[in-house]
């Protein structure tokens, strides 16, 4: 008898976690949108948000979180730290390449508006062609305060007809300030253009007069959709990495409905080692930022958290010792019609599993130690692993689990969900490997 999907825990079907992943894009069209929906979506779980602005010592919850401009950091806390505990830690980032809006933002010519913008992270260029786009971000007021904010479709990077462009076909060539800016307006009669921050600040009900300063990007509109032959891929903009930081988020949710259960729970979870989730900012442009991997968001974090354990000194160096970080990031699938990219033997696939990622030159953090730790915890999940390795004719990416195990020392393993069309406006991933990184980031944090 089929059964009834519905009815199942999110992780345990993936049509319902590909909705609920769908839901979580769609709110999520800039970092701080992603960080903000996190922190609800733990809000209604029973986490507390924590104020880094005040002392921690007392009063702080045991499952609580922070949001830090565009990251979130959330924790659960053991009621009595056990001696040979170590931080259970899962990291991802929140970022996607964008177009970012430039400060003097709109431009007129020949009859229409265009937006000036800069380039975030490494976008595949041609993916923002002929796309509506939105614009999202933050809009702070000189008073300080922040509002968020999103447009419905407003602009389009319009490509250039091949009946003007003949080589078009042969090789596309986008210059990154000419070619990119998008369409938003006609031109009035006046020809002064239309100011796209005074536009947005009415959408927040902000008084344009108030408006101090903004970071706002471009997202894709169109939502993501389901296709293929029996619906096994899901087509959307920012799976890397939102894939991720959705997995680790309904593991979260998953360890604290558990609750009473025999099968998991969050108590268990923090017995095995304080549960610790962070979803860095800024990993698209190096990380090098106070919301960033590179920067010490993590690390104060873990410092203060041990403060309230009552856990200081050398002890807190021990503990680090002990503990184990799990970098997720989406990585690349095998393309079925550029094979030779890719390494001649290791070749993973769309709904093969979450991925390990292996590089000699440490782009990847992960060394035998780490992978043992992750691949215990896909064990107890029963969820299949696959490996990742580059052709050594083309360079490897990198991620935060390098930088995090750098600057903390910690035992670290890069993995994450398999894609094609890496950095596109539209990826494409498999639908049955987003609740199969869940369950393995659930059995991890269980103490797998
Ligand atoms: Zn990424």
């Amino acid at each position: 008898m089929p059964t009834d999907q519905s009815t199942l825990p999110v992780a345990h079907s993936d049509d319902v976690y590909a909705s609920r992943l769908i839901d979580f894009v769609t709110a999520s069209p800039t970092s701080y949108h992603a960080a903000a929906e996190t922190g609800a979506r733990l809000g209604a779980v029973g986490f507390v948000p924590a104020d880094e602005t005040r002392p921690w010592d007392e009063g702080l919850p045991r499952r609580g979180y922070i949001v830090r401009d565009g990251a979130v950091v959330a924790w659960i806390l053991p009621e009595r730290l056990r001696d040979e505990a170590g931080w259970r830690i899962v990291g991802a980032h929140t970022d996607s390449p964008a177009l970012k809006l430039k400060p003097s933002a709109a431009i007129v010519r020949d009859g229409l508006q265009v937006l000036d913008v800069e380039i975030y992270g490494g976008p595949l260029l041609n993916s923002f062609l002929d796309r509506e786009l939105g614009l999202a971000g933050r809009l702070v007021t000189r008073d300080g305060r922040t509002r968020l904010v999103r447009t419905g479709p407003l602009a389009r990077v319009v490509q250039v007809a091949p009946h003007l462009d003949r080589g078009v076909n042969d090789s596309l060539h986008l210059d990154e300030q000419a070619h990119l800016l998008p369409v938003w307006a006609p031109a009035s009669a006046d020809a002064r253009p239309d100011d796209p921050e005074r536009y947005l600040c009415e959408l927040a009900g902000i008084d344009p007069a108030d408006l101090a300063f903004h970071d706002i990007l471009t997202f894709p509109t169109e939502r993501p959709a389901r296709f293929g032959r029996r619906d096994e891929f899901l087509a959307s903009s920012r799976l890397d990495n939102l894939s991720s930081v959705h997995a680790a988020l309904v593991a979260l949710e998953t360890l604290v409905r558990d609750g009473g259960r025999g099968a998991g729970g969050v108590e268990r979870a923090a017995e095995a080692g304080p549960v610790v989730f962070i979803a860095n900012d800024h990993e698209e442009v190096g990380s090098a930022t106070r919301s960033g991997a590179a920067g010490p968001l993590l690390k104060t974090i873990l410092e203060r958290l041990a403060g309230t354990l009552g856990v200081d000194g050398d002890a807190r160096a021990a503990m680090l010792a002990r503990s184990v970080c799990v970098s997720a990031d989406a990585g690349h699938a095998v393309h079925p019609n550029y094979p030779h990219l890719h390494d001649p033997a290791v070749r993973p696939v769309l709904n093969g599993g979450p991925l390990v990622k292996i590089n000699a030159q440490q782009r990847y953090a992960t060394d035998a130690v780490g992978a043992a730790v992750w691949l215990r915890a896909c064990a107890a999940a029963d969820v299949p692993v696959q490996n990742f390795v580059s052709s050594n004719a083309v360079p490897c990416g990198t991620t935060i689990g390098p930088i995090t195990a750098s600057r903390l020392g910690i035992t670290t393993v890069d993995v994450g969900q398999p894609l094609l069309s890496m950095h596109s406006q539209r990826e494409m991933c498999g639908v049955a490997d987003g609740p199969r990184l869940s369950r393995a980031m659930r059995a991890f944090w269980l103490g797998a």
